[in-house]
């Protein structure tokens, strides 16, 4: 092999980029999409309710609700945890900025916490001494797609009355302590975009065991009315009623049906991603440059990054060099997350940094490896080998 890097002339390990994450949609979700656009429902239809039963069963809740986005997602749970002006939510440091705006869209205040060094999930050590008189949710993320500790977060809240809410988007189809995920705590949302493990294009999904919560779900995504077009439409009656300030977050038929479809896949694929995750911990076992994700033994995750943390030690160069000289390898890499604190909205408000020392520590060294159902064993040993001639050659 050429060990000359890329980035400085030598011949690239493969000759075509390698995505982090990419969507995969065949003959029969083009052909389910197909017959809902000559059906008599593009939205507000029969086949949205079919995939929300499907989705619920699949993730053992009693109730799902299908709506636009993740972020869609996460704010109509945090309108049906009740969260408004005055209320602090805990969220981690370690996640997307939409786990952290939801609260904000509804006039909280958000409180960042840390997270584990070995997990870089939400750890409760850190949120115990962040809960105060005006703590109303906790916002649990299942970073890479591995449980948070929702038991013990779960016992954090229940003492005081505190909604549990896990932002799932990385975790669908994980289990903890045998439960599967959507069906342990208050609220869990899911995201349905391209690059997670099942999508919809754009959608996402709240599940809940709860019956209230569910009824203050679905009127929120549909303007805060009680009632929709359709069961209208059954009842023959044209009256409906406003009873809170909602948002159109409804999800189409046109998506739903894509998701039915995509569904019916997801264990096959959520086993080819842990194959991928396997490949890549044995071909990293023997480099003490690259450290991977603590995977704990009592849950099951669905890996939707690979992320790496490099030993910076060891190294001559910092994570950028590493960055560049990968995509210049051909490798998709990325990085998850920049710490939201650190995001100018949130340094406007006031945040300063320093305060989540574990989550800081780790952005400096995080790099996302490619990780999609589709990709080949071929195409993991590219990565793994694009990382160890990187790091090689970096090595001090
Ligand atoms: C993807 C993602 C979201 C947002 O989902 P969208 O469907 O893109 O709105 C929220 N939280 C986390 C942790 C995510 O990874």
């Amino acid at each position: 092999m050429n060990s000359r890097l890329a980035v400085e002339g030598g011949t690239p390990v493969r000759p075509t980029m390698l995505p982090y994450g990419r969507q995969v949609i065949d003959d029969d979700d083009v052909a389910a999409v197909a017959e809902v656009l000559q059906s008599d429902w593009l939205t507000t239809g029969p086949v949205v309710a079919e995939f929300e039963q499907a989705f619920a069963a699949r993730t053992s809740a009693r109730h799902a609700v299908a709506v636009s986005s993740g972020t869609a997602a996460l704010h109509t749970a945090v309108f049906a945890a009740g969260i408004g002006p005055g209320d602090e939510v805990i969220v981690p440091a370690m996640t997307f900025a939409a786990s952290a705006n939801c609260v904000r869209y509804q006039g909280g205040t958000v409180v960042f916490a840390d997270v584990r060094p070995d997990t870089l999930n939400l750890d409760p050590a850190a949120v115990e001494p962040l809960i105060t008189q005006r703590t109303r949710a906790i916002i649990a993320v299942d970073y890479s797609g591995q449980p948070a500790d929702l038991d013990e977060l779960s016992t954090l809240c229940r003492a005081r009355d505190i909604t549990l809410i896990e932002d799932a988007a990385h975790a669908l189809g994980a289990t903890y302590r045998g439960r599967t995920v959507g069906s342990i705590v208050h609220l869990t949302t899911f995201s349905l975009h391209p690059v997670k493990h099942i999508t919809t294009g754009e959608g996402g999904m709240v599940t809940t065991n709860d019956p209230a919560l569910d009824a203050r779900l679905r009127a929120f995504r549909n303007h805060g009315i009680t009632t929709d077009h359709r069961q209208r439409s059954v009842a023959g009656s044209w009256f409906y009623e406003m009873v809170e300030l909602g948002f159109n977050y409804r999800l189409t038929d046109i998506q739903c049906a894509l998701g039915l479809s995509q569904l019916t896949k997801l264990d096959r694929w959520l086993e080819r991603r842990r194959a991928i995750a396997a490949r890549y911990a044995t071909g990293f076992a023997g480099v003490p440059e690259v450290d991977s994700i603590t995977v704990q033994t009592d849950r099951v995750p669905v890996w939707h990054l690979y992320p790496i943390r490099l030993g910076l030690e060891r190294l001559r160069v910092g994570r950028a060099e590493v960055f560049k000289a990968l995509r210049a390898e051909n490798i998709g890499v990325n990085v998850h997350y920049i710490p939201v604190p650190w995001h100018p909205y949130y340094q406007k408000l006031g945040y300063t940094k320093g305060q989540w020392p574990v989550a800081e520590d780790a952005y400096e060294r995080l790099i996302s490896l490619p990780m999609f159902h589709a990709m080949t064993d071929a195409d993991a040993d590219d990565v793994i080998n694009a990382v160890c001639k990187v790091v090689a050659h970096y090595r001090k």
